[in-house]
């Protein structure tokens, strides 16, 4: 929708919208309506999927890759990792 804006703009520039749009989602979270929680989670997906765009990774194959069989760690799609691990 926006990629000659996007590419223009490059990695860099991209991603300090990405994290303003981070910042308005966590003030959303501690204080927003559940509109503007709505509105700034659609934000930041939007960013993510610009940068992945400019960047040249497919978000959708590499969200597949990566979690479509599973959790990375034990490979359940109900994850079993201990809690102190991450995810
Ligand atoms: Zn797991």
């Amino acid at each position: 929708m926006y990629y000659e804006k996007d590419e223009a703009r490059g990695i860099e520039g991209t991603f300090m919208w990405l994290m303003e749009e981070v910042g308005e989602l966590s003030s959303a979270l501690r204080g927003g309506t559940q509109q503007e929680r709505k509105e700034e989670f659609a934000d930041v997906i939007a960013w993510l999927a610009t940068i992945a765009n400019v960047a040249g990774i497919d978000l959708a194959e590499a969200l597949n890759e990566k979690y479509g069989s599973g959790c990375p760690g034990c490979g359940k799609f109900v994850c079993t990792c201990d809690d102190a691990e991450k995810p």
